[in-house]
């Protein structure tokens, strides 16, 4: 689970997140909807820790990651080996999908393993294996990424964040630099990924899986958090003005 906590971003004097509350129970699949520029890939890059807040808390599983903070509002980092481990909890999943290019399949999803995670080239490999089975693309293990469709690619993506045995898995725009055609590929990984019972954070314009698989529809608007419900309730009847002027522009 994630709790974020009075969250603040700012760059420099612009503030692009402002008091965020949000709680990401364990288990379910939260989406981040909102206009461009609202916040989200803000948010969910303090939530992988790529990005500090300014003030404020997020707490993993229970564990605050990055940065405690007092009664009275100061501040102190948490020591480097712990906030590791706190961040190892966490994968992230990309609009573009960062694989080496120099690198198949294969190579892509084993490298974390053997250099961060120190497991032998077998034992990686095969690991790595497991998740290219488990995202379809077995028969790809050797492929290179120019090789790939960027569907095949996304997937491949997923399954190097996955090989890392993540307890949440943030998703910022999975399908948004693919094809239509590619989409459901991805977005079927992630609905199985979701019935298995990963936590996961999505930020997405397909407003269906949205509305299919997230448990929790979160509406995001120049950097607040305007609207928290269930899916029923955001797509049956929006109440607020910004969120219907939003749907209307993708449903
Ligand atoms: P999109 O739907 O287009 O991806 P978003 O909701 O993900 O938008 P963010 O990328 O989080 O929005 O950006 C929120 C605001 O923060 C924007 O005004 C953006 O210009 C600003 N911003 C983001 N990153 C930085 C940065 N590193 N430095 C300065 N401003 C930034
Ligand atoms: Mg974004």
């Amino acid at each position: 689970a994630i709790a974020v906590k009075n969250l603040v971003k700012k760059f420099g004097e612009t503030t692009v997140l402002q008091n965020i509350d949000l709680e990401i129970p364990q288990g379910q699949v939260s989406c981040l909807i909102g206009p461009s520029g609202s916040g989200k890939s803000t948010l969910l890059r303090c939530m992988a820790f790529l990005e500090e807040a300014t003030s404020g808390t997020i707490t993993i599983n229970g564990e605050i990651l990055g940065f405690t903070e007092n009664a009275k509002g100061l501040r102190e980092r948490v020591a480097p080996a712990a906030n590791r481990a706190i961040r190892a909890q966490i994968g992230m999943v990309f609009q573009q999908f960062n694989l080496w290019p120099h690198m198949t399949a294969l190579g892509n999803v084993s490298e974390a393993l053997k250099t961060v995670q120190k497991m032998s080239r077998k034992d990686a490999e095969e690991r790595a294996m497991a998740q290219l089975v488990k995202v379809g693309l077995e028969a790809r293990a050797g492929h290179y990424p120019s090789q790939l469709s960027g569907g095949q690619q996304q997937r491949v993506a997923i399954a190097r964040a996955l090989a890392l045995k993540p307890k949440i898995m943030l998703f910022d725009e999975p399908t948004s630099s693919l094809d239509p055609e590619l989409t459901g590929e991805v977005l079927n990984v992630m609905r199985d990924l979701a019935a298995e019972g990963m936590t996961m954070v999505v930020v997405s314009h397909e407003i269906g899986f949205a509305a299919t698989v997230g448990q929790q529809i979160a509406f995001l608007d120049h950097g607040r958090i305007v609207f928290t419900g269930p899916p029923q309730e955001v797509f049956r009847k929006p109440r607020n003005a910004r969120l219907e002027q939003f749907l209307d522009t993708y449903l």
